[in-house]
């Protein structure tokens, strides 16, 4: 199966509205960016003999397979044979083996302990986890342990299954998603409260965070410059090996009076910006504050793009000269990029 075969295309981004003092606050309630520096220490790519190039489908808000549109893709979709060899990226237990794992047909889930004390969301985090799903076959021993109720260790590399097309995929692909905290989509941690896997958080992170940054490669464009009753809009690229960018920042100044008049976070690791509280899909764009446009074509094989949206409402009287309006975009590993607009 070729890349541009299978769908969906990502898109990415989004917002939410704003807290003051974000980055005094992600200190105390958030440190996982740090525990994934010590953890990405040789991690490996979860499938042999593809790369980052083979990545179909990043993380992020993008159009569902089915044709709707601004369904939450929580996973890396990378293309591979039928066949090929799916590895542990790092070491842990096996937590789950699942023939049937909903769309994501036959799903293998791995355990793996936190280097150092994680926190997300004000949370103590003892474990994270891997998934690997669409897979056609997985290691028979590894199965014969589980079923035996031992506790299967698997090291960093070993084999755990082979790619296929099971579940909900229009060809052979692997579907690799990191979790914090907890196995379970909050939509399934809402239905069981009192569990020890309730984060009270959908606990599905940008998985590009097992590996070191590669280029530096972000550009923004404005598209659609502010006007009076006009929304504006931007366009964020990466590389197509960096499908990464998870944090946008908005702000409107009042240069003379030094003030900030209006903030407005995006963040796709914590869903900022979408309806995150219930939802299976997290499918609601909240479209009062700077939003992400889904685009057909966000990833080519030369760029991972997406629009963002400043809507008119959040503009209002502020598109003259005489403010600023500056957008901030992080990519997962912090790094930043600012358009003045
Ligand atoms: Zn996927």
């Amino acid at each position: 199966m070729k890349k541009g075969i299978f769908l969906i295309i990502c898109a990415m981004l989004f917002f939410g509205a704003v807290l003051p003092a974000q980055d005094a606050l992600a200190g105390k309630d958030n440190n996982l960016r740090s525990q994934f520096k010590e953890i990405r220490e040789k991690s490996s790519w979860p499938i042999l003999g593809t790369d980052f190039d083979d990545i179909i489908s990043p993380f992020g808000p993008r159009t569902s397979w089915d044709g709707g549109d601004f369904y939450f893709h929580r996973g890396l979709d990378i293309s591979a044979d039928e066949g090929a060899s799916i590895i542990a990226v790092k070491k842990g237990v096996v937590y789950d083996i699942d023939e049937y794992y909903g769309g994501g047909g036959r799903t293998v889930i791995l355990r793996h302990d936190f280097p150092g004390e994680a926190k997300f969301f004000g949370r103590d985090l003892k474990y994270y986890y891997t998934l690997y799903m669409h897979m056609s076959e997985f290691n028979q021993e590894m199965v014969d342990a589980f079923n035996r109720g031992e506790e299967v260790k698997i090291k960093k590399g070993q084999e755990i299954g082979k790619v296929g097309s099971t579940g909900n995929a229009t060809g052979p692909h692997l579907h690799f998603e990191l979790k914090v905290g907890s196995p379970w989509a909050l939509s399934t941690q809402l239905y069981y409260p009192s569990s020890e896997n309730y984060t009270g958080f959908d606990p599905a992170v940008n998985a590009m965070w097992f590996y070191e940054p590669l280029e530096k490669s972000t550009s923004l464009e404005l598209i659609r410059k502010p006007k009076e009753n006009k929304a504006a809009m931007l366009r964020i690229c990466t590389s197509d090996d960096q499908p990464i960018a998870n944090r946008v920042k908005f702000k409107i100044r009042n240069p003379k009076k030094k003030i900030t008049i209006k903030k407005s976070n995006l963040n796709l690791n914590k869903r900022k910006g979408f309806d995150a509280s219930s939802t299976e899909a997290l499918g609601e764009a909240d479209k009062s504050a700077p939003y992400v446009k889904v685009l057909d074509s966000a990833l080519t094989s030369e760029n991972f793009c997406f629009d963002v949206v400043v809507p008119k409402k959040f503009m209002d009287e502020y598109y003259t000269d005489k403010y600023k309006r500056i957008i901030d975009v992080y990519d997962i590993w912090g790094r930043k990029k600012r358009l003045k607009f």
